[in-house]
């Protein structure tokens, strides 16, 4: 790939570079500071392990690297970038799956439904462009969960409708150019997002040639962005974030659950989601049988509401549904009988898994050089923005003490 081919000389020359301005760092001018966080999709904690990736190293070695970022439960897209950005866990933000039964309004929230994603009205908490946008700090958006909404009566300044066939490329223009604005207009804040390499996770497997390739030209990607921001004139005042919101599990066709095999349709009023987390409420009268049947159901966990464990975090949310299914680790579950025996990827298992766990990557004036970070919770990410860009955190669940270790003091 042409982009790789530049990976060694791009690191050179920025490592030359880096050296030698070390001495002349500028104390960070809390005013100008630019928070740039970058969202991978799907990135898991130890692909930089698996494979080839000089420019993710080279973060590690002029940053900071986690050992992993470990996302809330369910570990799927929405929920934990929601996370990311409002520091609360789904039960307590509301996006508490991909797709859920909202009982307020009685209507099905997917993220497939452009009119649920853009409402507001789903999304709870404050996420970090709001309480950045309320405090002065201009915001901008290439893509996030809940940026397309008005949320407390804030957006981003800049935000985009979702739309997977806008090259990478072209969202890094518009990223660098942001950094580029007048003073007065240029944000303080900025997300961005690709939605690889989940795709090819799923699609190939976590260990596939596939994934192989697209995570070594996300690594290049990640290299050129590294490089064209350390060429511009504010480089000193930009530190940025490179995360994902969960990992990938190995999954077979032969380990696979029909859930509703031995259950009836006239007990079931709904069935939502998709592998590995079902919700299911039952018909009035059938909750017992339900039960007694997915209870007895091997390679799966299932938990009645009220008894969801606390680590899990996830009990109270209306919208979570009377019964929770999770498959365990490499098993898949549907609501139809399936003969296919391929191999592929899943998310969404519970995050104690560590096939779950993602990237945390940062670089940048407040950040340490060479640092390595322990395991933090997705949720740390909100209160860590907020002390970067000096601004007051909303009361979340998650806690700066596990993080502010990797800032430069
Ligand atoms: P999943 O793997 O099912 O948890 O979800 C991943 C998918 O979410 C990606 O492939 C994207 O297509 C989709 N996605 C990410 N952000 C958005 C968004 N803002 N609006 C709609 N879909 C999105
Ligand atoms: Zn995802
Ligand atoms: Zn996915």
């Amino acid at each position: 790939m042409k982009l790789l081919k530049h990976s060694i000389l791009i690191l050179l020359i920025i490592s030359i570079c880096l050296n030698s301005c070390d001495n002349l760092r500028l104390s960070s001018d809390k005013d100008q500071n630019i928070v740039i966080m970058l969202s991978l999709d799907g990135f898991r904690w130890d692909y930089p392990e698996l494979y080839h990736t000089p420019n993710f190293d080279f973060i590690a070695s002029h940053g900071v690297k986690a050992e992993s970022i470990i996302p809330c439960f369910p570990s799927k897209t929405f929920p934990n970038h929601y996370s990311m950005a409002t520091g609360l866990y789904p039960d307590n933000h509301g996006l508490v799956n991909n797709t859920f039964y909202d009982p307020g309004r009685q209507e099905i929230y997917s993220i497939g439904d452009r009119s649920k994603v853009e409402d507001g009205y789903y999304y709870g908490g404050e996420p970090i462009w709001v309480t950045a946008e309320k405090q002065g700090i201009k915001t901008a958006s290439f893509f996030w969960v809940g940026s397309e909404a008005e949320i407390n009566g804030y957006r981003p300044g800049i935000w985009k409708v979702f739309n997977s066939s806008i090259p990478y490329g072209d969202r890094m223009d518009s990223v660098i150019s942001w950094t580029q604005l007048p003073k007065e207009e240029r944000p303080g804040l900025i997300t961005w997002y690709i939605e690889e390499p989940d795709g090819v996770g799923h699609n190939f497997g976590p260990q596939s040639s596939e994934t192989e390739d697209m995570v070594e030209h996300l690594d290049s990607l990640v290299g050129v962005f590294i490089k064209r921001i350390h060429e511009l004139p504010n480089f000193k005042n930009i530190d940025i974030i490179i995360t994902s919101d969960h990992g990938m599990g190995e999954t077979h066709g032969e380990k696979y659950i029909n859930i509703l095999e031995n259950i009836p349709e006239n007990w079931i009023l709904r069935v939502l989601g998709y592998n590995p987390v079902l919700f299911i409420d039952p018909n009035e009268g059938y909750a017992d049988s339900v039960w007694a049947v997915l209870n007895n159901t091997t390679d799966i966990s299932v938990w009645d509401k009220e008894n969801v464990p606390d680590y899990l975090h996830y009990r109270d949310n209306p919208r979570i549904s009377k019964f929770i299914i999770a498959a365990d680790s490499g098993f898949s579950i549907g609501t139809k009988a399936i003969t296919s025996t391929s191999v592929g990827g899943a998310h969404g298992y519970d995050p104690g898994n560590s096939d779950m766990h993602a990237i945390f990557y940062a670089i940048g004036p407040n950040f340490k050089k060479n640092y390595k970070q322990e395991s933090f919770k997705n949720i740390d990410l909100y209160p860590l923005i907020c002390e970067l860009l000096d601004i007051v955190p909303e009361a979340v669940d998650g806690s700066l003490s596990r993080v502010s270790g990797m800032i430069d003091p």
